[in-house]
């Protein structure tokens, strides 16, 4: 009975883990296989890029997510590990944008394009591809400044209310774009709101998307690799002046493209392994410091104008 009992509180540990509403967070396991089951969704365990033998997860918190502590369950065919992910208030700035009308209150004759659009693209996302195209860090897709973080609350014209759902660039001239990382090319094509769009499957549900470009050298099917020129940087689409944006779907869910990044491209460096022999319940790798000079925004800003909100990046 004691050894049962012994063998149980081995089998059975727990892991916590912040993260913050719009991000995303990368639990590290023992095991590169099994599943992590959070609430409705059960997120598959999966090798790790440098050694094999261990594995992770990527757990993306949708934007509109509020703070909570969700109980997630690890198992695989020996182990039940019990993961607690905090969910976290994330510190966005507020922005207030002019822009064409027509991007804002759209022309009766577009809706169809628009929502044709949004289809095509939710159909994407939600394709888990099972392989991986990539085996090395990801990379930024231009030399530029960065103008506009990831989850700033916007208001367009004094009216719509959303956020923004990538990082945005500085590109006055064209400048070349860049695969993130290898990937097969599944979307090419000028959009409404989005503009001149690329999206990169980069497989296991992880999307890179390039938005308002002017120039496409790459077509749908294309394998690319990291660093790969696919075109040049525009003013088209919803703009409010030359720029590219770059951002990423993660199992369906927008997420923090240069957080995403940071978090993924650690996995490649040698202190991964001390992390993963850190006692669980002390490993707690994103922790959300105020940052001052942000402004906090209600976690759960809906927009007030319709669901054409939801439509302005996808
Ligand atoms: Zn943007």
């Amino acid at each position: 009975m004691k050894f049962l009992l012994i063998l149980s509180l081995l089998l059975y540990s727990a892991l916590g883990y912040d993260v913050g509403n719009g991000k995303s967070v990368i639990v590290p396991l023992d095991k590169p296989y099994g599943i992590l089951q959070l609430n409705d969704r059960n997120i598959t365990v999966l090798p790790h890029p440098v050694y094999p033998s261990k594995g992770f997860v990527i757990v993306p918190m949708d934007y509109y997510e509020k703070p909570h502590l969700v109980h997630a369950n690890y198992t695989n065919s020996i182990e039940h590990t019990s993961v607690e992910i905090n969910v976290t208030c994330a510190l966005y700035p507020n922005e207030v944008l002019s822009v064409d009308n027509s991007k804002v209150c759209p022309p009766p004759e577009v809706l169809q394009r628009i929502a044709d659009e949004k289809a095509e693209a939710e159909h994407i996302y939600k394709h888990i591809t099972p392989e991986r195209y990539w085996n090395k860090p990801f990379v930024r897709p231009i030399d530029s400044i960065t103008t506009s973080e990831y989850g700033s609350a916007r208001t367009y014209n004094g009216v719509l209310k959303s956020y923004h759902g990538g990082v945005d660039f500085r590109a006055k001239t064209p400048l070349p774009i860049l695969a993130s990382n290898d990937g097969v090319v599944v979307l090419v094509k000028d959009r409404y709101y989005s503009g001149g769009t690329i999206i990169i499957d980069h497989g296991e549900g992880v999307y890179s998307c390039y938005f308002h470009m002017s120039q496409f050298d790459v077509k749908v099917g294309d394998p690319v690799i990291q660093g790969q020129d696919m075109g040049l940087s525009g003013a088209t689409g919803r703009i409010t002046g030359p720029h590219l944006h770059f951002g990423f779907m993660i199992q369906g869910i927008q997420s923090d493209p240069i957080e995403f990044m940071a978090q993924i491209n650690q996995l490649f460096e040698p202190k991964e392994l001390v992390s993963l022999s850190v006692p669980p319940t002390q490993n707690r790798p994103i922790p959300q410091s105020p940052r001052s000079s942000k402004i906090p925004v209600e976690t759960n800003p809906l927009p007030s104008l319709s669901n054409l909100a939801e439509l302005f990046f996808f």
